[in-house]
């Protein structure tokens, strides 16, 4: 999947965490970075692109995301109004991922996987639901994004809430795929699970064995709304985290998301697993499950879109004002260093340096056209990301050493047919959420 080498000339390389910006020429090689500096001379054969001090960024990684819930865009709202959390999961989600079959599944992946890259999001861990195609559905959502060209962590969320037959299904999809794709340059797979409040004792045990098997943790939904918390406590007279961790799913490379609800305790219990807590502000704030307590969370934490188009730009900007009226605001590079993170999660998952611009690393990089109106340094780096850059300046994107979005076009794909094709898939999949 990569190209031939390519000089990328006048470059302002830039990382997030620590915040750094320097005027540099960048060399990819065989979908690495194999060189940088200033002024470096182009090689025999080598494509030269002058990005006249444009942005250079590591591709940004989405660390929560839900591609089958692309084509809800604009759907019919339910027939009568969800009064809490519980109700818009059984009401709204729960009947879109039961409406879900091959067609949509895939279409919604390949829509997702082209917004998302045209936003320079080049890595999106996902948590597929289908319950009525459930084997070979994390192939579909591979398939889409290898046509696109981005790389993705996948899995299938378990869950006991369509019975055990389908509860068994979706453990083979998740072992499937991990054991699949080990060595894959693009796709690894973690052990998906829904949330503790879904799950019995021996599924969570289920779980736990599996990641344990093959050291690639669990993703799961923690304490998003209180209810999750109060069913521990009520229906297994347990606390929620220790329940977790009780069948092993507290470990290295799980993902906890939201966590909206969890204690200070709780959350240096996690931190000390080594798992990664991951924050959705625009998702807390559209199911209005409170605020995420930021303070409490350990250097393990990323952020993620939750369902929503991943663009991090814009889940940054959500995330700093979010957290700016909370009662307990945490610093101006909090934010930036989640988004960081996700690179830092990619790079435990494929055992390489992603979020450098540094030699060896792979070449997933974002071009920016940013004109910056005030001076632009590594101090104050931040202060442009917050307030100044987004996603529309997006103008190339390169998955490992291969030009996948150029002048804000994408390479080798069609959009706009895919997009009413997308709307046909979409019409027929309301109709069947809705028994038509
Ligand atoms: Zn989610």
């Amino acid at each position: 999947m990569t190209d031939v080498s390519l000089l990328l000339k006048n470059t302002q390389a830039t990382t997030l965490a620590p915040p750094a910006i320097e005027e540099c020429d960048i060399r990819i090689d065989d979908g690495i970075i194999v060189d940088r500096a200033r002024h470096l001379r182009p090689k025999q054969d080598e494509e030269v692109v002058d990005l006249q001090s444009r942005i250079v960024m590591p591709g940004f990684v989405c660390s929560h995301t839900h591609l089958y819930s692309a084509l809800s865009r604009g759907m019919p709202a339910p027939t009568s109004t969800p009064r809490n959390f519980v109700e818009i999961l059984r009401k709204v989600w729960w009947k879109l991922d039961e409406a879900l079959d091959e067609e949509a599944i895939y279409y919604s992946a390949l829509v997702g996987a082209i917004e998302s890259i045209k936003f320079g999001t080049t890595t999106l861990i996902d948590h597929h639901a289908s319950p009525n195609f459930i084997s070979s559905s994390l192939d579909l959502i591979k398939h889409a994004l290898c046509q696109i060209g981005m790389r993705g962590i996948l899995c299938y969320e378990t869950t006991d809430r369509g019975g055990k037959k389908r509860r068994d299904l979706g453990l083979k999809e998740n072992e499937r795929f991990v054991t699949e794709n080990t060595s894959c340059q693009q796709f690894r797979g973690t052990i998906g699970a829904h949330a503790q409040f879904t799950l019995d004792d021996d599924s969570l045990v289920w779980l736990g064995e599996l990641a344990a098997m093959y050291d690639c943790g669990v993703h799961i939904h923690v304490a998003e709304d209180k209810a999750d918390v109060v069913n521990a406590r009520k229906n297994h007279r347990q606390d929620i985290v220790e329940r977790l961790g009780q069948f092993g799913i507290l470990r290295k490379k799980s993902l906890i998301v939201h966590g909206v609800h969890l204690s200070k305790r709780h959350l240096a219990t996690i931190e000390k697993s080594g798992a990664w807590m991951v924050h959705n502000p625009r998702s807390n704030m559209n199911n209005a499950v409170g605020h995420a307590p930021l303070t409490w969370y350990g250097e393990h934490a990323a952020l993620g879109t939750d369902g929503f188009p991943a663009d991090m730009f814009e889940e940054s900007k959500f995330g700093y004002f979010r957290n700016a009226e909370s009662d307990s605001p945490v610093g101006f590079s909090r934010i930036p260093k989640m988004l960081h993170n996700g690179q830092r999660l990619a790079s435990e998952f494929f055992g390489r340096p992603f979020g450098t611009l540094q030699k060896g690393s792979p070449a997933d990089l974002v071009v920016l056209g940013y004109c910056p109106p005030t001076p632009l340094t590594s101090r104050n780096l931040l202060g442009h990301f917050t307030f100044g850059m987004n996603s529309s300046m997006v103008d190339h994107v390169i998955v490992n050493g291969k030009r996948i979005v150029w002048n804000k076009q994408l390479i080798g794909i069609d959009e706009n047919d895919v997009m009413q094709k997308a709307a046909k898939v979409a019409k027929k999949l309301w109709g069947r959420m809705h028994g038509r």
